[in-house]
């Protein structure tokens, strides 16, 4: 069928691509994809003949005529598989505007799911899993990356950010400023790798453990929701309400 097909790629390990995936990546007539190299590799490693179908680059910004290119293929009736270069497309990854590119144009837009680095590193943090918000990478200026944490560090769940393992170091010292030092946290590094992390504990004991043996590779930084929650007006207007009832009894 016609359409942009999504599919979602290791972050670590080859053999965790799916069997949909591999059987999309087999059969689109055209492949698209963030790095064109990596996803050759990867046919290669599953045994996915490419025979002379093309693997075309694609960023979000490599821009409006590629992106319209992709689009004419759909048009013309082809199928159009798209992968970024690790995990899952949109996520911190090219993607959005191919999305919404596709969709406005009213052609299928469908995904091959699996794997992220984030809701894997949400399974092994030990930290509640309810309700996340993914922040993204931080930015790299110090002011910045304390402004952008001060603006998610109410946010009622958990926190999720992507890190460089050179920055991780100064964010775990900015962290414990903005979020406090005893805040619950886990740094998961290298997942489904062979050097595979996770490190568990407050921020203070993280950021000790960081300066002391740095982290190397790819980096999730995990942070527990704001215990301490301020009661709404509402609330305490209720709490003295039932106060004075039971005293009045
Ligand atoms: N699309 C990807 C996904 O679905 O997770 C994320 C792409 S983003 C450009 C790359 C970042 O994701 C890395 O810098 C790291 O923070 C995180 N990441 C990717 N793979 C990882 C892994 N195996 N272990 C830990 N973090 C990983």
């Amino acid at each position: 069928q016609p359409g942009l097909y999504f599919v979602a790629t290791p972050i670590g390990t080859a053999r965790d691509i799916t069997l949909r995936a591999l059987d999309i990546l087999a059969s689109a007539d055209i492949i698209a994809a963030e790095d064109t190299r990596s996803m050759k590799r990867l046919l290669e490693i599953h045994g996915v003949p490419l025979g002379d179908r093309p693997v075309v680059s694609y960023h979000d910004h490599s821009g409006e005529k590629s992106r319209a290119r992709l689009v004419a293929h759909i048009a013309e009736g082809r199928s159009v598989a798209y992968a970024s270069e690790a995990g899952t497309p949109l996520i911190a990854d090219p993607g959005y505007h191919l999305s919404r590119a596709v969709a406005e144009e009213g052609f299928l837009v469908t995904s091959a799911p699996g794997p992220s680095a984030i809701v894997t590193a949400l399974s092994l943090a030990g930290l509640p899993t309810d309700a996340f918000f993914f922040a993204g990478f931080l930015p790299n200026a110090k002011k910045a990356r304390r402004a952008a944490m001060e603006a998610v560090a109410d946010v009622p769940g958990t926190l999720v950010f992507y890190e460089s393992p050179k920055r991780i170091g100064a964010m775990l010292i900015d962290a414990m400023e903005v979020f406090g030092a005893e805040r619950q946290a886990a740094v998961a590094r290298e997942l489904t790798k062979k050097f595979e992390e996770v490190r568990r504990g407050t921020l203070q004991t993280l950021a000790e453990s960081v300066a002391n043996a740095p982290p190397k590779g790819e980096i999730v930084v995990l942070i527990e929701r704001n215990q301490v929650k301020d009661a709404s007006p509402e609330e305490i207007e209720a709490a003295l309400i039932g106060a004075l009832k039971r005293l009045s009894v």
